[in-house]
């Protein structure tokens, strides 16, 4: 029995610990007092808890904040220095890496260009990004604190890439490579669910409840964020509307399927629009999303035209996910959100046509301004979430 008790005390102490830094993060600067009204615990328990997470290095006080009379009080902040994160999108056609503090707030940032997909290859040009981000990370009490994947495919709960179809990847243990490699927590996750994550925290989308992160790059995934909260569905393969059907009759995809969104408003789709069309004067090799922006750039008419057929077809998926979830906010990210001006006028358009008018009140279709950063600042985040919780 006295044993129960105290490991009751030890988990009830650990809770109100991980309750007081939570609220010093979320509102810092805040005085102990401050600190004891917030969170409904005893003035005494307060101190005592502010004590242990100084020693920890978690928290520091700095000088007096304002007093309403009286003797100024000591006020307490985050130390968002106390460790790093890594976060790295595995885009099927690029590899971005951030290190981060604990805030979130990117210290450096390394990308490497894929032409190869195979996992092999991959996993070298991973290991090695890791460990540029690990050597690079600044002294502190707790160095790197997780690192967190993101995938363009279906992960299971585990940390198996179970399908990448743009990968070619199927039934990868990502997690468990890493996990052997390096002795850090990691996360792997959906790249579409830490974008939509990384927009709801960093982004546009940090007033919205019900915001739905269209990612698109070579591939379309969706994440979203309902109620506040990332929804993962049943086993955390919620979000493949890339993989939903546009075209009843049309191309067979690579997931099995006919006609998928994808096959249409995709990166992808773009560059084999324009390879069919031979719009490029020099060799296939240079047909790319920057290269056909520079062609728009300069007036290129085809270039435009495939750029507003993305948009079109963006704007037929748009309005399902509309009538699906009535967010209040879509937001376009990954790669495709650089396009924006060639490609916002006929998502617009097209959108406006279909659209049933209730639909309308209080949605906003925006362009993410963390491109690609979304989803490596999402998988970042949930791995100095992961830590802080412990
Ligand atoms: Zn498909």
């Amino acid at each position: 029995m006295k044993g129960e008790r105290t490991w009751n005390q030890h988990v009830v102490k650990k809770e109100n610990k991980s309750l007081v830094l939570k609220t010093i993060i979320q509102s810092s600067p805040l005085s102990r007092a401050e600190i004891a009204n917030i969170t409904g615990l005893n003035k005494g328990t307060v101190s005592s808890l502010v004590h242990d997470l100084i020693e920890e290095k978690f928290i520091f006080e700095s000088g007096p904040g304002t007093s309403s009379g009286g003797r100024r009080p000591v006020m307490l902040l985050f130390n968002e220095t106390a460790g790093y994160s890594i976060g790295i999108n595995i885009g099927v056609n690029y590899l971005l890496g951030i290190l981060t503090d604990l805030n979130g707030d990117i210290c450096l940032e390394k990308q490497m260009k894929m032409d190869v997909q195979s996992f092999p290859i991959i996993k070298d040009q991973l290991f090695s990004m890791i460990r540029e981000l690990i050597e690079a990370a600044p002294k502190s009490p707790y160095g790197v604190v997780g690192i967190g994947i993101g995938v363009p495919g279906t992960v299971s709960k585990d940390g198996k890439v179970l399908l990448a179809p743009n990968l070619n990847w199927k039934n990868i243990d990502l997690q468990s490579v890493l996990e052997e490699k390096y002795n850090i927590p990691i996360i792997i996750e959906n790249e579409a669910n830490a974008g939509a994550y990384g927009e709801k925290k960093f982004g546009a989308g940090k007033e919205s409840e019900h915001l739905i992160y269209v990612s698109v790059g070579i591939g379309i995934g969706v994440g979203m964020i309902l109620n506040g909260k990332l929804y993962k569905g049943n086993n955390g393969f919620s979000g493949e509307l890339g993989h939903m059907s546009i075209n009843v009759s049309g191309d067979l995809c690579r997931c099995g399927n006919e006609g998928c969104w994808e096959l249409y408003a995709s990166e992808q789709a773009l560059i084999q629009q324009a390879k069919k069309l031979n719009i490029l004067p020099v060799d296939d090799q240079d047909v790319s999303l920057e290269s056909l922006m520079e062609l728009a750039e300069k007036g290129n008419k085809d270039a435009i035209h495939l750029f507003e057929r993305i948009g079109n077809y963006l704007g037929v998926g748009v309005n399902n996910i509309v009538n699906i979830f009535n967010p209040q906010e879509v937001v376009i990210g990954n790669r495709m959100a650089s396009t924006e001006k060639w490609i916002e006028a006929s998502l617009t358009k097209q959108l406006a046509e279909r659209i049933q008018s209730f639909q309308e009140q209080g949605l906003q279709i925006k362009f993410s301004k963390l491109s690609s950063y979304a989803a490596a600042l999402g998988v970042a985040a949930f791995s100095s979430e992961n830590f802080l919780q412990k």
